[in-house]
């Protein structure tokens, strides 16, 4: 039987906070960075996700500015806020909390997203950036969304290394399964893409070393889907009926197979909360370089 290795996404989320922290501190700008979030409607889920996003910035030394809009907001209103954002200089990353109510269209938000300040990554003009990309350093130019950020800094840190490898991603969202798809072929994974129509699924992903499931379904994966010793990745949170949450991965089962994996909740969860912070203190660099280069040329 195998020993796996649990990968630690809570520790890891935190240690990275620590680090973004003693950034702000040491650029000692005299802005603060600053994110945006704004929350339509009265989702529970939704509230909870921004909440602990507003904590973490706070915690952080990141300022928030926050938007609560009720859910018979119109579109048009959330898309004059969104121009107002973008024009404004305490704000350096702007999160609009997803799902939307259904008098609004995702798509004309996305499209609106001022992407000099898309700190979640979705935005279109962002998208189009994202998948222009033809090596990690282009990527470097745009805002990778952060749950699939997340992960590829889980990799990183416990060492596994994707170039070369078969990756399976179980899910084709746009939030996680297609960009994470997407950035595994960037970092030269061979990559099998599989959703709700796969056929033969077990048989597809028993032939991958690093297997990332985002499905929703609780405890979907089983031991006999996975390789010995493969790295997976567990982001489904699913609440159970006794208010527990699981992932999409049976643990128990896996445990005994894999050679790393990740742990609901501590797993993916905390890393993509980091990795909004990270964007956000990106887009701040941003304008401080900008703002430097341009007092430069003034001096000149
Ligand atoms: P989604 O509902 O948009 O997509 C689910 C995907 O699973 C679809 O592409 C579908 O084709 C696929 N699927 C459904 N049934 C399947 C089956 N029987 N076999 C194979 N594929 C199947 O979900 P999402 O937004 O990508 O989220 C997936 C899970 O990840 C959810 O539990 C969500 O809560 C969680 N999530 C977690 C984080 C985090 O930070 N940990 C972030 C985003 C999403």
């Amino acid at each position: 039987m195998i020993k796996t290795q649990i990968i630690d996404g809570k520790a890891l989320a935190l240690a990275i906070r620590q680090k973004l922290k003693e950034d702000i501190r040491k650029l000692g700008a005299q802005t603060k960075p600053g994110l945006a979030t704004v929350l339509v409607g009265d989702d529970p889920a939704s509230a909870v996700y921004v909440r602990n996003k507003i904590a973490a910035c706070k915690e952080t030394g990141i300022e928030t500015i926050d938007h609560k809009l009720g859910a018979a907001t119109g579109e048009n209103e959330l898309l004059d806020l969104l121009q107002r954002l973008g024009g404004d200089r305490r704000v350096h990353g702007i999160l609009v909390q997803m799902p939307l109510p259904p008098q609004m269209r995702a798509s004309k938000i996305l499209e609106a997203m001022p992407e000099e300040k898309d700190a979640d990554g979705f935005g279109v003009k962002n998208w189009g950036r994202l998948y222009q990309a033809k090596s990690l350093t282009e990527l470097e130019n745009c805002f990778i969304p952060c749950t699939p950020l997340g992960i590829l800094k889980m990799l990183e840190a416990y060492r596994v290394n994707p170039e070369g490898k078969m990756a399976c991603v179980i899910g084709r969202s746009n939030i996680v399964g297609k960009p994470m798809a997407h950035l595994l072929t960037l970092h030269n994974a061979t990559v099998t893409v599989c959703h709700s129509k796969t056929k033969k699924l077990a048989e597809i992903t028993r032939r991958a070393d690093i297997l990332i499931a985002a499905i929703g379904r609780p405890r979907f994966v089983t031991k006999e889907m996975v390789k010995e010793g493969a790295c997976v990745i567990d982001v489904g949170i699913n609440r159970m009926n006794d208010e527990r949450l699981v992932g999409d991965c049976d643990f128990e089962g896996l445990s005994q197979r894999s050679g790393l994996i990740t742990p609901v909740p501590g797993g993916v969860g905390p890393m993509t909360i980091a990795m909004l912070l990270a964007n956000t203190i990106k887009a701040w660099k941003r304008t401080l370089n900008s703002r430097s280069t341009s007092d430069t040329r003034i001096e000149k």
